[in-house]
C-alpha cells in the first residue's frame, strides 16, 4: 500500500506546517467570514511537550487549530461578558 497521507488533503483549509525551531505558530479560524489568524503561545507549546513527555512521545510536530466566531463575527452579547 502506497503512502497516501502526505497528500490527503483534510478539508479546504492548507495549514502550514508547524516545525520546531522554524517560524512556529498556530491558527483561529473564523466559521463565519474564514478570517484565519495566527497566534503563539509558549504556555500550550509547553502544555503539548508536557502530554507527550507523559506518554513517552518523540513529537516531531504539531498542529493546533482553534475553530469558531471570531470578534467581528461572535454576537455582542457574549463579547460582553
Ligand atoms: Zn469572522
Ligand atoms: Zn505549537
Amino acid at each position: 500500500m502506497l503512502e497516501e497521507a502526505a497528500t490527503g488533503v483534510a478539508g479546504a483549509l492548507v495549514l502550514e506546517p508547524a516545525l520546531p525551531g522554524g517560524d512556529h505558530h498556530h491558527h483561529l479560524v473564523c466559521d463565519d467570514c474564514g478570517k484565519v489568524e495566527p497566534f503563539e503561545d509558549p504556555t500550550l507549546e509547553a502544555a503539548i511537550e508536557r502530554v507527550a513527555d507523559g506518554r513517552g512521545y518523540a513529537v516531531a510536530a504539531h498542529d493546533v487549530v482553534l475553530r469558531g466566531a471570531c470578534q467581528d463575527c461572535r454576537p455582542a452579547s457574549i463579547l460582553a461578558e
